[in-house]
């Protein structure tokens, strides 16, 4: 498609869901939202053998990981909305102060208009979809930009969303950058956007033309720490886990590990023998992901190599083979390497040996806010210390990655890692206006109103006393 015929696509899809708002907010309500939900649930269902099929040809992911990854986040997301939403919906009041009495106060959750979500690859239809759930639960129309880095999983999503959903509710625009940009440019209601940082600060700026209100997930690299009281195979196994699923390719993935010097040893072993176990040897596993594309494999491998090159050891795996890249732990990593800097995003584990927590967390802070920090230890001052001296987006302790699962913890990040939160509650509130009402019933303060004289005056001053 040419961009002048994009632009046409783009802005008559905006222009009819605009023209819905006023009666959307009419008349989309809680029965309403309840069936758009049941729907995207029974549409996934019946589409699931589809879903394993695009993500096989995306990224040769192992449907056990699309199970865990991609269709479960969805569905949960779902259930637990339909469970909760007729009380997240209803108007919440708020106790009169002594300024206010004789009013009644509440708090009234709108849908905030047309929303734009624009989703990653490396979780691409659970990015996609698990958004819209809070999207529309909270009353909301959506246009949605699957990213073309995964093109199987992005037509899957327009074919599924187009069967199961009138285009003035939800429709797909697939697209890279430039579609995404033309989207950017209209004056939408509410985005949010899962991506890089980088992408981030394009998105935020785009929405300020339009003052639109902007909820960003962003990455960033993930510090893990293995403390001296470390339960070490729990660790290894957690470790393992959260890095090597979808081959690091997963925003909140351990990025690189601190490790005590007085477990380091054990660690090692137990992490060496935890990743023999789940991936056999070599790059080609049935249980891991590949990299998404070629171009990524080579940037994945590429920050292998400048580690090397650049003095970091290889303490296991190593192994490339095209897009698919063996579980991989290097030691020996400095400043002047590019694996120290960029956010990794595959299976390559750097591993740094302390000794004194105390510069690892001025480490952690010297730099931009994680999206996730994880901590293993079973000593709780220690833990504490770490919780109290750092900030991230999320926290697992003896875990790495579940926090993301937790339907009732916003799951988000901070300053650079993101802004705003989803999963939830937090996520219905997203993409709803929190409508302040305040409704007059015996008001006294028209005692007080000009001419400050009298009466009006001897109350302002009663109130400097009492109140001042
Ligand atoms: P990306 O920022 O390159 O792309 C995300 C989306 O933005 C895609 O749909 C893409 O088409 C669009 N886009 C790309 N360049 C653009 C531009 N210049 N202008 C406008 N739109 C543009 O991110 P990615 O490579 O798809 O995903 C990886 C990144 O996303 C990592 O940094 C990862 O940590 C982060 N991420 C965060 C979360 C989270 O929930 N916080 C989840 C997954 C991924």
């Amino acid at each position: 498609m040419d961009s002048a015929r994009v632009s046409d696509v783009i802005n008559a899809a905006f222009a009819a869901q605009r023209a819905k708002v006023e009666e959307r907010r009419l008349n989309f309500g809680y029965a309403e939202r309840r069936a758009a939900l049941e729907n995207l649930s029974r549409a996934i269902r019946e589409n699931e053998a589809a879903i394993f099929a695009a993500l096989k040809s995306d990224f040769g992911k192992p449907e056990a990981e699309v199970v865990l990854s991609e269709i479960l986040p969805v569905t949960q997301e779902i259930r637990h909305t339909l469970r909760n939403l007729r009380r997240w919906m209803r108007p919440k009041r708020v106790s009169p102060s002594l300024v206010t009495l004789g009013t009644s106060a509440r708090i009234v959750l709108q849908p905030r208009g047309v929303c734009l979500l624009i989703a990653p690859w490396n979780y691409p239809f659970n990015l996609a979809l698990q958004p819209l759930v809070s999207c529309l639960a909270a009353g909301n129309s959506a246009i949605v930009k699957p990213s073309e880095m995964t093109p199987a999983t992005s037509a899957l999503i327009a074919r599924l969303i187009g069967e199961t959903f009138p285009a003035d509710l939800v429709t797909v625009i697939e697209g890279g950058k430039d579609v995404s940009q033309a989207l950017l440019a209209l004056p939408f209601d509410h985005i949010f956007f899962t991506g890089s940082p980088a992408v981030g600060k394009i998105v935020m700026e785009a929405a300020s033309k339009h003052l639109t209100s902007v909820t960003l997930e962003l990455g960033g690299k993930s510090p893990t720490i293995v403390g001296p009281g470390a339960d070490i195979d729990l660790a290894a196994k957690w470790i393992a886990f959260g890095k090597f699923i979808n081959a690091g390719q997963t925003c909140i993935a351990p990025d690189h590990l601190f490790v005590h010097a007085s477990v380091k040893d054990r660690f090692l072993s137990a992490l060496r023998a935890r990743i023999a176990h789940a991936y056999g040897s070599g790059a080609t596993s049935p249980h891991l992901a590949k990299i998404v594309n070629d171009q990524h494999a080579r940037r994945v491998s590429g920050l292998l190599d400048d580690a090397k090159t650049k003095g970091a050891k290889v303490l296991a795996g190593g192994g490339v083979e095209g897009r698919a890249i063996e579980p991989t732990l290097i030691e020996a990593v400095t400043p002047e390497m590019e694996i120290d800097r960029e956010e990794i995003f595959g299976p390559i584990l750097p591993v740094i040996t302390y000794d004194d927590i105390e510069p690892v967390l001025a480490r952690i802070n010297a730099r931009p806010k994680p999206l996730s920090l994880y901590i293993f230890d079973r000593d709780k001052a220690r833990v504490d210390h770490i919780l109290k001296a750092t900030s991230s987006g999320g926290v697992g302790v003896n875990l790495t990655v579940l926090h993301y699962s937790h339907a009732g913890l916003p799951f988000g990040g901070v300053n650079n890692s993101g802004i705003g939160a989803s999963h939830g509650n937090n996520g219905f509130r997203a993409f709803s206006h929190e409508r302040a009402v305040l409704q007059n019933r015996f008001s006294a303060l028209p005692l007080v109103f000009p001419p400050y004289e009298g009466m009006a005056k001897r109350l302002i001053d009663l109130a400097r006393r009492i109140l001042g």
